[in-house]
């Protein structure tokens, strides 16, 4: 039996939510999981009936879809049926995990990778197979949740510093024993403010005081460095980074997790993270959609260039109609609102224009710093981005968030 006191304490939580959700409905504000139903084409969804614009999409090189990728999936299905045969250990390792393994390898740089079937299940293993209770994690406060919640799991010292401050990063060292095992872990582009870590003082530290370094690239892979291959490309510090996170679920129009580093360590979780022990593989279309999708990147490189060119157009554009973009250098375009209903009010009216385009409030983001959370791809449009603009600099006037 359940103590009362228990089912109390929980009760009171599910009402309170409740409670915040039916009056967000009655103000016809709320925006969560809205289903799209249909693609249109790379830059279009249709949702509740209506062709929108797509400015909130992690899709970067706009490759949902993509030929050469879905036709990949389609043979993988006929090749080898939907499922596995469980986990990887026993049945499931099919030669097509073994290929996408070596592709991400070949990409990153790297000697070998393992895959697991989330971006989110990565970080949850990795951080927690390889830290203990004596060891020391240093995390970027803005740094995503599954980061979090791996270095809450590992038992390790969680020591947060101050968002891309490396000033901090560096008191936080000096202050844990010298001869503690260190691992610094960062995003390489945050998802909520679309910034980029600073990836040559952050080497420059993990190296003084022999810490090991992991980068989440699950917004810079594909997106960053002339052919894509992320942050070390961007700033031309090739093979710097211990342990290379990244998603398949984003520029990679799949699912999945990967880590790409050197051998001893991807042996070591091939055989000790509990995700890849304990649940089933990839399933084969995913798995070689994401292959073929590494390849579609470095045969199509003008994706990257319009990426890049359809990013600086976005922030400088929404900054010459007076919006705060914060610190962002990326295709993450935060759109300042301030209060929370303020960024719901300015969701509302764009989408009723038809700019797909979701907010984020607080506790996600700080109070006072809600914002639209915008994004754009490589299949944007200059005339589509420009028109995006006048519609939510038009609506921001009216809501008051513009002068
Ligand atoms: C999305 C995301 C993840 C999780 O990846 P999934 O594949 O969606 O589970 C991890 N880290 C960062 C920074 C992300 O943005």
């Amino acid at each position: 039996m359940t103590s009362p006191r228990i089912e109390d304490a929980i009760s009171k939580r599910i009402d309170g939510f409740a409670e915040r959700i039916r009056l967000l409905k009655e103000a016809g504000l709320y925006y969560y999981n809205q289903p799209i139903t249909e693609m249109m084409d790379e830059s279009k969804v249709l949702v509740r009936g209506r062709v929108m614009q797509m400015f909130a999409s992690y899709s970067y090189l706009g490759l949902i879809g993509h030929p050469r990728i879905n036709e990949a999936a389609k043979a993988a299905i006929d090749r080898y049926g939907t499922g596995t045969h469980g986990v990887r250990t026993l049945a499931g390792t099919l030669d097509i995990h073994n290929e996408l393994e070596e592709t991400i390898a070949n990409f990153k740089g790297a000697e070998t990778a393992i895959t697991y079937t989330s971006g989110y299940a990565t970080n949850l293993t990795v951080v927690s197979t390889l830290l203990g209770r004596h060891d020391y994690v240093f995390s970027d406060r803005l740094n995503h949740a599954s980061i979090v919640d791996g270095c809450m799991m590992s038992g390790a010292k969680f020591v947060r510093f101050k968002h891309n401050d490396l000033n901090d990063l560096e008191r936080v060292l000096e202050e844990a024993p010298a001869s503690s095992a260190k691992l610094i872990i960062a995003d390489s582009v945050f998802s909520m403010d679309g910034d980029i870590i600073d990836l040559p003082r952050i080497v420059e530290l993990a190296r003084k005081h022999h810490a090991w370094l992991m980068i989440d690239e699950a917004h810079s892979i594909g997106v960053l460095g002339k052919t894509g291959r992320g942050i070390e490309e961007h700033f031309g510090m090739e093979g710097v980074i211990d342990i290379k996170m990244g998603t398949l679920s984003k520029t990679i129009p799949s699912v999945g997790g990967y880590i790409a580093g050197n051998h001893d360590m991807i042996n070591y979780l091939r055989h000790a993270s509990r995700a890849y022990i304990f649940s089933a593989a990839l399933p084969p279309a995913q798995a070689a959609a994401a292959n073929e999708a590494f390849k579609v990147i470095l045969d199509e490189p003008w994706r990257i260039e319009k990426l890049t060119a359809n990013g600086k157009q976005f922030i400088s554009g929404l900054q010459s109609r007076g919006f705060d973009t914060m610190l962002t250098e990326t295709a993450i375009v935060p759109v300042l609102c301030g209060e929370d209903d303020l960024a719901y009010a300015l969701t509302r009216n764009v989408q009723e224009r038809d700019i797909f385009v979701l907010p984020v409030v607080s506790p996600a983001v700080e109070q006072g710093k809600a914002r639209l959370r915008a994004t754009v791809t490589a299949a944007h449009k200059t005339e589509d981005i420009e028109r995006a603009m006048d519609i939510i600099a038009e609506e921001g006037k009216r809501l008051g968030i513009l002068k």
